[in-house]
């Protein structure tokens, strides 16, 4: 009977990614941005794209937050709640709520309602009802916790990230992990082998596990999670929770975290309003820890150079916390062998963030940021 009824799920689930989110996402050949990376020579890797931006509400939340309200359902939950930073968490459950008649309530911090307002306006259209808490998302999950704990029978706590309580990492990154799989297949059917190496952003590491899960046991294929380092490592002002988090517990679980001395939370910052967590999943802290996945990181101006240049040179736009993923390919295309192909995750699209990119930038040409550099 519980067999049934699961493959009834799987069937529903994968009727609605194919029609409803949209999937599977192309592997997009990035002929322009992969000459722009050679050498004199003209060697270098090829470069593509996994084009999560192109799901349904614009980035990768969509394929959990479906998976997950079907769920709510199925357990006969009526009440939805989900706190969101950038606001495509909160987007994509306001969709998913919308199509399967569910109550919806998003928090979010004030500071980023006003930083993400399109965002906001998207939900309320969808039927959300969007509740502001002082503070940014790190506050906001707080408080759905809270709203969640206040009644467990009705209500369903929907994660938007590998974090928080077991089986919220787990079920977050198995429902993510359509990412890597629709990768091995399209590598294989268009170069005839695996990609040889996979970049994504690290917020919490949802869309970073989602493309590298299916590669864990690969260990010819190198993972690479890019954080933010926001004004720099050394500024206290960033989110680069693995290369400078200890480890603690926060929102019920064990990983990496950026604290102080007494173990009190320090606030995190980014550009990309999507990556500020002070924590980072669990399964990728132990991925990293066992030397599995690489981490690096990439500064605010790094990333919105990075914004630019897709847009200059491909016509995407790409969310800016897949930004800081495209950004690394400054640093990491010249220690590459010629051919070598390299898939990066574009998380998202952008245009919440055209805004902010535009004021920084004025327009300015990639690169050109001496005139109009992004400072504290
Ligand atoms: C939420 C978000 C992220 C960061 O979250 P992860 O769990 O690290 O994936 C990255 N990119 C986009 C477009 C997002 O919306």
């Amino acid at each position: 009977m519980l067999i049934i009824s699961e493959l009834v799920v799987q069937e529903e689930l994968a009727t609605a990614l194919r029609d409803y989110v949209g999937r599977e996402t192309p592997l997009y050949f990035a002929q322009r941005l992969t000459d722009h990376y050679k050498n004199e020579s003209g060697c270098g890797p090829e470069i593509y794209l996994k084009r999560e931006d192109l799901n349904h509400g614009g980035a990768h939340k969509i394929n959990n937050a479906i998976a997950q309200a079907m769920i709510a359902k199925r357990m006969g939950r009526k009440s939805i709640v989900a706190a969101t930073g950038a606001g495509q968490h909160g987007v994509a459950t306001a969709a998913a709520c919308a199509k399967l008649s569910l109550k919806c309530t998003i928090v979010m911090g004030t500071l980023d309602m006003e930083r993400q307002a399109s965002n906001v306006l998207l939900m309320k259209l969808l039927g959300a009802e969007v509740k502001s808490v002082d503070g940014n998302f790190k506050d906001a999950t707080s408080e759905a916790i809270r709203e969640w704990v206040g009644n467990l029978e009705t209500n369903y706590f929907l994660i938007g990230t590998a974090v928080g309580p077991h089986p919220c990492p787990s079920m977050v990154r198995e429902f993510q992990s359509i990412i890597g799989k629709e990768t091995r297949r399209q590598a294989m059917e268009r170069w005839g082998r695996k990609p040889d190496v996979l970049v994504a952003c690290v917020g919490s590491g949802s869309n970073a596990l989602g493309l590298f899960h299916e590669f864990i046991a690969d260990e010819d294929v190198r993972m690479i999670g890019v954080e933010a380092a926001g004004f720099g490592l050394e500024s206290g002002k960033h989110s680069a929770t693995l290369a400078k988090g200890e480890v603690g517990v926060y929102h019920g679980a064990m990983s990496y975290l950026l604290q102080d001395e007494e173990g009190q939370i320090v606030g995190p910052h980014s550009i990309g309003v999507g990556m500020e967590y002070p924590g980072v999943s669990p399964e990728l802290s132990f991925l990293k820890e066992r030397g599995r996945v690489e981490s690096y990181s990439v500064t605010d101006q790094e990333a919105v150079d990075a914004y630019q240049l897709l847009c200059r040179l491909e016509g995407i736009f790409p969310a800016l916390e897949a930004s800081h993923a495209l950004a690394f390919l400054d640093k990491l295309c010249p220690t590459l062998p010629d051919g070598a192909k390299v898939v990066v995750n574009c998380s998202g699209r952008g245009d919440k963030d055209a805004p902010t990119v535009f004021r920084l930038t004025q327009g300015s040409s990639p690169g050109d940021h001496k005139r109009h550099p992004v400072s504290p």
